[in-house]
């Protein structure tokens, strides 16, 4: 047994009155025993140990008195330290030593207890935790005496570390989960959140996002549904929600939450919820939908969504009408013939964004209306489904702004385009039952309108399906006809109004149809060119007119061919260059050969007509610009077109009195003035003839000369006069 520290003497004297009895020993109540016995007992039953500890005024300190437990605690004997406390400092961790020291340092200086947690290294190699709590007294002579206990607490700490670090875990894969997991409270606050969702709220810290109230993360429209999940999942019932929601910076996510109620330590329940980030999934579901019912190209509403949205608007009360516009973009073809797809992408663009600005409609892609719908069918086709249209002119009142807007220039890589549309329009009406029917009956109106000169609206009536089923059996014929050998071409004699000789005449195609008999181009033409038909078309004609000019001209008939040149002949330089070998291959010279172009060709890219214009001059060619008066009749860039005629067309010769009268006169002043020559066309009457000579017109055609004629005949002059 270890010696007793000196001021415990008395005590172990005490206990030695009661041999028998160890320190340590299992204490049984002995009614004979003192008080100080029973208190050493205690004391020395007490796990841990009880302590005496002084610090000396010099700095020195030592334990007065200690239980035995000081063996268990820091492994020295109570007797080690009765003179010095030295022994049980060096038994400290190395890395609590500084600790300890400071601690009892200040209970010192303030006389408050000591309570400190702390390592030892005990002698055995084990390290234990500590816990210890004195009380401190000054005494006489300065130095501090403090009576305390320090208890063994490794297991609490072990467990305690252990939590802390099963939590630090839990915390660490928290923050790590990519989705958002937070726990909200009954009454809709929030209690955690992990970093992802800090993220996905766009704020940097727990405590900002609960700064901000939960809703405000949320748009209005969700509120209402998020409330009734988060109650459902207080009631015990697991849900899944999916809404929207718009960080601090602006940004908007689509969320899918999973709702578990959570219960609190304190019984009350909370819901936790883990919310995925399913924005890139919805938007590619946004986009699947928008593919299936839109236009890739314009993002348009595409057919499918017109017929749904037209079938809806059928199918519901036709208490208010609506109108039904189908538009073809004339002479679409050209341009993506001579300036590539590209190009006309881009001009497709271009119109559908002028058609949804002309009619507001509205970008939704549901089958539900909301406002007017603009589609696009394929192609250069357009389809606008008007709503409350409460009259037909309202119809054709948008038809006349839309046509506006799309006849100003488009400048499209480089090239100033002009262009027009044509328009065909039905009037809704209870006869209809199929979508598909109405789309029909204004896809005939359109063909219509393009028929009767393009540019502009014409309204479907029944009598129009007739003719298209005519029209389209045209079409389909018209493509054998060629190799049918089914054309002829026919001369129209070109005279000098004055001495009404010949000087030329004009190249005019007719279709000798098996059953029809002889078709008008005024029919077919439309239809070649926009099937791109008109391209063999128009060189076989140009070839049948340099070999029959040649003929005549071989017979002695001094006149030139005049021939009709379509917009896409013009635009296309393959079919320039085989003028050439025709003309070589005839004989014929290029300036016994008039080309006729329409000013809508010219108009239609200026800059490059200008350019093909003076190349056909420069090999010999002479230029007539024809049907002026029909189109845009503009002076202003006459002088900048490289033309030699210009043919007044047969409906300003048909109105020539008053007015008119002046303003032919001008325009053939003009002409003159810029080296122009006139021809008037249609000219059927004497009168005709006579005033047109009077306004200075010296050259004119018409069926007062003649009508179109087959080239056998033509005859030398002496011989027709
Ligand atoms: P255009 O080039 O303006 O030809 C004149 C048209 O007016 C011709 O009609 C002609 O027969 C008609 N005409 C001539 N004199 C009179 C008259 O005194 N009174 C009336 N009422 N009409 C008269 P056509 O032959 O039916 O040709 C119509 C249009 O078809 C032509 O108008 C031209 O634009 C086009 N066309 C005809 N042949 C060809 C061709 O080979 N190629 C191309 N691209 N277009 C052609
Ligand atoms: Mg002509
Ligand atoms: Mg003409």
């Amino acid at each position: 047994m270890a010696k007793r520290p000196r001021n415990q003497v008395r005590l172990v004297k005490q206990r030695s009155e009661h041999p028998g009895v160890q320190p340590g020993e299992c204490f049984v109540f002995d009614p004979h025993a003192t008080a100080a016995d029973r208190l050493w007992r205690l004391a020395e039953n007490v796990p841990g140990m009880l302590y005496m500890y002084r610090l000396r005024a010099d700095g020195t300190s030592h334990f007065p008195f200690t239980t035995s437990g000081i063996r268990d605690i820091y492994g020295v004997e109570p007797a080690d330290v009765v003179e010095d406390a030295i022994s049980v400092f060096d038994a400290l961790h190395p890395d609590d030593i500084e600790e300890v020291g400071r601690t009892i340092i200040e209970s010192a200086k303030m006389l408050k207890p000591w309570s400190h947690t702390y390592r030892v290294c005990h002698p055995n190699g084990s390290v234990i935790w500590v816990r210890g709590h004195a009380v401190p007294q000054r005494l006489d002579d300065g130095s501090t005496l403090w009576h305390g206990y320090i208890m063994d607490v490794t297991e609490a700490k072990d467990a305690e570390i252990a939590l802390s670090q099963r939590e630090r875990h839990l915390r660490a894969m928290f923050d790590a989960e990519p989705e958002c997991v937070k726990v909200v409270s009954a009454d809709g606050e929030l209690m955690d959140m992990n970093a992802a969702g800090l993220a996905m709220l766009e704020v940097s810290t727990l405590h900002e996002a609960q700064s901000v109230p939960l809703f405000q993360f949320l748009p209005p429209e969700y509120h209402e549904g998020f409330l009734d999940a988060h109650r459902r999942a207080l009631a015990g019932v697991p849900v899944s929600y999916e809404f929207e929601i718009v960080g601090l910076l602006g940004t908007r996510r689509w969320m899918d939450t999973r709702m578990v109620p959570l219960t609190l330590e304190d019984g009350g329940t909370s819901v936790l919820s883990i919310t995925r980030d399913v924005t890139d999934q919805k938007t590619l579901q946004h986009e699947l939908i928008m593919a299936a019912r839109t236009d890739k190209l314009t993002g348009l509403c595409n057919r499918s969504l017109l017929v749904e949205r037209l079938q809806r608007r059928l199918d519901a009360s036709h208490s208010r009408s609506f109108a039904l516009l189908f538009l073809d973009v004339d002479r679409f073809k050209l341009v993506n013939d001579s300036l590539g797809h590209g190009v006309g992408d881009q001009m497709l663009l271009e119109v559908a964004t002028r058609l949804r600005r002309t009619v507001r409609s509205s970008d939704s892609i549901t089958p539900h209306t909301a406002g007017n719908t603009v589609a696009r069918l394929g192609g250069d086709e357009f389809v606008i489904l008007l709503e409350d249209i409460a009259s037909p002119d309202d119809a054709e009142l948008v038809a006349a702004r839309i046509l506006e807007s799309l006849r100003k220039p488009y400048m499209l890589a480089g090239h100033r385009i002009i262009t027009d549309a044509s328009i065909g329009i039905v009037l809704g009406n209870e006869t209809y039952e199929r979508a598909e029917e109405v789309i029909r009956d204004a896809d005939t109106a359109m063909y219509e309108a393009k028929r009767t000169g393009r540019g502009r609206s014409v309204v479907f009536v029944p009598a129009m399906r007739d003719r298209i089923q005519w029209l389209v059996a045209l079409e389909d014929e018209l493509r054998l006809a060629l190799d049918h050998q089914e054309f002829r071409v026919l001369y129209q004699p070109i005279v000098d109004l004055g001495s009404e000789k010949v000087c030329g005449y004009e190249a005019l195609v007719r279709w000798i149809h098996p059953v029809h008999g002889v078709v008008s181009p005024a029919d077919f033409i439309p239809i070649a060119e926009d099937t791109g038909l008109i391209l063999p078309l128009g060189d076989f004609v140009f070839r049948q007119a340099a070999m029959d000019a040649r003929r005549w001209s071989d017979e002695g008939v001094d006149a030139y061919v005049s021939v009709n040149l379509s917009p896409h002949q013009l635009m296309e330089p393959v079919w320039i260059s085989r003028f050439e070998d025709h003309l070589a291959i005839s004989g014929l010279s290029a300036s016994r050969v008039l080309l006729e172009i329409t000013e809508t060709t010219v108009m239609h890219d200026f800059d490059r007509a200008v350019e093909i214009l003076s190349h056909l001059r420069a090999i010999g060619f002479r230029i007539a610009l024809d049907d002026f008066g029909t189109g845009y009749s503009s002076l202003a860039w006459l002088h900048r077109l490289p033309i030699d005629v210009l043919k007044f067309d047969r409906t300003f010769v048909s109105q020539m009195q008053g007015q008119v009268v002046t303003l032919i006169r001008g325009l053939v002043a003009t002409a003159h003035d810029l080296g122009i020559q006139v021809i008037a066309e249609g000219i059927e009457t004497e009168e005709q003839q006579s005033l047109l000579r009077e306004v200075g017109c010296r050259t004119g055609q018409g069926y007062r000369f003649g009508r179109p004629q087959p080239a056998d005949e033509i005859r030398p002059q002496r011989a027709a006069a």
